[in-house]
């Protein structure tokens, strides 16, 4: 019996071992608790069990007879000898030993998880913070490719630059357009060959104007350079100022040369009489932007210039993103007419679609006698 608990007593330290309980304490406990029911349903050690022996041969006979008619184990009836108790106790101590040794399993499996729950909750957060700190990363460093612009607003004219990085010219650039054109150095300026023929022509609301696209073989000679048109489109108010003074709109006539040069041909246009080629124009807008409308009719480009063909004459950029440099300005002095019905059509479209003067930066402006 006391090897038992001793036995026990050594086990309950080595499974209490893992566990935060004392080891000595928890032994001494579970020792008490298995031990208290075994004494107190045996005798103590060394005395006999007088109470479960007969007496009386007689008598025992008799309830030996007795017993046997009532039930058939003999067993529960006869006395329980220290094996038999030392037995029942060593399965009692079993059984208590597989109950804690299963708490104790069950408290290091809960253990086991929730350090792996909160390794995982961590490991998260840190992904989650790195992910942060390369996406901010990323958005610093990554270039900016923005396209849409406008005339106005957080898009305008003063945020281009910042909208895509090559259009970095619009606010770096140092031979801008439009620019006022005044003090021009007064010259025999060269007369410009316009070789313009019918054509046809496509024309699209491209959300910034209406824009008309021209047919191959309409060229122009400056000195000894030719341009092709490439296509014409319309500002409102005018982009261009002389001394100062702008007018209701103007044409721009967009100009390449076999090498990508860019000439750009403005005729300003004032209140007056209506504008054969603008009417045909107007008469042929596309219902939705971005639609592109191919009339099969032809117009002259030679229907927008003016009769006198003098001119100013500066190197500017393109008025809108990505304001490229190196464009050849040629700025009619003459305005041309259009009705006030064909002005407020325009203005219905856009009230607004003029780029803010630019600095002429010391720039030489030459004009035409
Ligand atoms: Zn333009």
């Amino acid at each position: 019996m006391r090897n038992l608990i001793a036995l026990f007593a050594c086990c309950g330290i080595i499974l209490n071992a893992g566990a935060n309980e004392p080891a000595a304490a928890a032994a001494a406990k579970l020792a008490a608790s298995v031990s208290k029911p075994a004494s107190a349903s045996l005798p103590p050690a060394g005395k006999k069990p007088e109470l479960l022996l007969p007496k009386k041969p007689a008598l025992a006979a008799a309830a030996a007879t007795t017993a046997a008619a009532a039930a058939p184990a003999p067993a529960a009836a006869s006395p329980k000898t220290e094996e038999d108790s030392e037995v029942a106790l060593s399965e009692k101590i079993a059984k208590r030993l597989a109950e804690l040794r299963e708490r104790q399993q069950a408290r290091a499996s809960a253990a086991v998880h929730a350090k792996k729950a909160a390794d995982s909750k961590r490991k998260q957060e840190e992904d989650a913070a790195a992910r942060a700190t390369a996406a901010a990363a990323a958005l610093a460093a990554a270039p900016k490719r923005g396209t849409n612009w406008s005339y106005e607003g957080d898009l305008g004219p003063g945020n281009w630059s910042k909208i895509n990085d090559n259009w970095a010219a619009c606010s770096a650039g140092k031979r801008q357009s439009p620019i006022d054109l005044r003090d021009g150095l007064k010259v025999n300026l060269e007369q410009i060959n316009f070789d313009y023929h019918p054509s046809s022509f496509s024309e699209i609301n491209n959300g910034h104007t209406i824009q008309v696209t021209v047919g191959g073989g309409n060229f122009i000679t400056v000195g000894n350079q030719t341009y092709e048109l490439q296509e014409f489109h319309f500002h409102r108010p005018s982009e261009e100022r002389i001394n100062g003074k702008g007018t209701e709109m103007v044409m721009h006539m967009v100009h390449k040369s076999y090498d990508g040069k860019i000439a750009i041909v403005a005729v300003l246009l004032e209140r007056g009489q209506a504008h054969g080629l603008m009417q045909t124009v107007w008469d042929n807008i596309p219902l939705e932007k971005n639609d592109t409308v191919s009339p099969s009719i032809v117009i002259n480009p030679l229907d927008a210039l003016p009769e006198q063909r003098q001119y100013f004459t500066y190197m500017g950029s393109l008025s809108e993103p990505p304001c490229t440099e190196n464009v050849l300005y040629i700025v009619f002095k003459q305005t041309r007419q259009a009705s006030p019905a064909q002005m407020a059509l325009f203005a219905r479209l856009y009230p607004l679609n003029a780029r803010p003067v630019q600095p002429t930066s010391g720039r030489m402006i030459k004009e035409s006698n």
